[in-house]
């Protein structure tokens, strides 16, 4: 991938981590009593549905913040010249996937076969 490929998708992800904080930071202003993970421990029985849109917001809260960890590992992997690489074969991901998911680590095959895997250990353990 050439400096100039780099460069474009540093830009796309630094985009996207920017756009994730401002949502996470809303949420959490938002929320009011820091995301409801406080009011959890105080409970009672009519504030069920407050309880139910903090949890919502806690899950949505974790999720992105899953989402900002896959972006700062994607940017750290430009940072060291490896990003654009399939992190199982070494192969290059390709770049109408990585447009498509600038956050991938594995080229389509080994992702699929990864999630073939992740599948199979999955039913094993039912
Ligand atoms: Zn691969």
């Amino acid at each position: 991938m050439s400096n100039k490929e780099f460069s474009e998708f540093c830009a796309l992800l630094q985009a996207q981590r920017k756009q994730l904080l401002d949502e996470v930071r809303e949420r959490i202003a938002a929320s009011g009593e820091g995301l409801g993970f406080v009011n959890q421990s105080k409970t009672t029985d009519d504030d069920g549905a407050a309880d139910a849109a903090a949890e919502m917001d806690v899950a949505m809260v974790i999720r992105e913040s899953q989402e900002l960890q896959d972006i700062e590992a994607a940017l750290a992997r430009i940072g060291d010249g490896s990003y654009g690489s399939c992190i199982d074969c070494g192969r290059e991901i390709g770049r109408a996937r990585l447009q498509a998911s600038p956050t991938a680590r594995r080229c389509l095959p080994c992702q699929e076969e990864d999630e073939r895997l992740r599948a199979r250990a999955h039913s094993a353990r039912l």
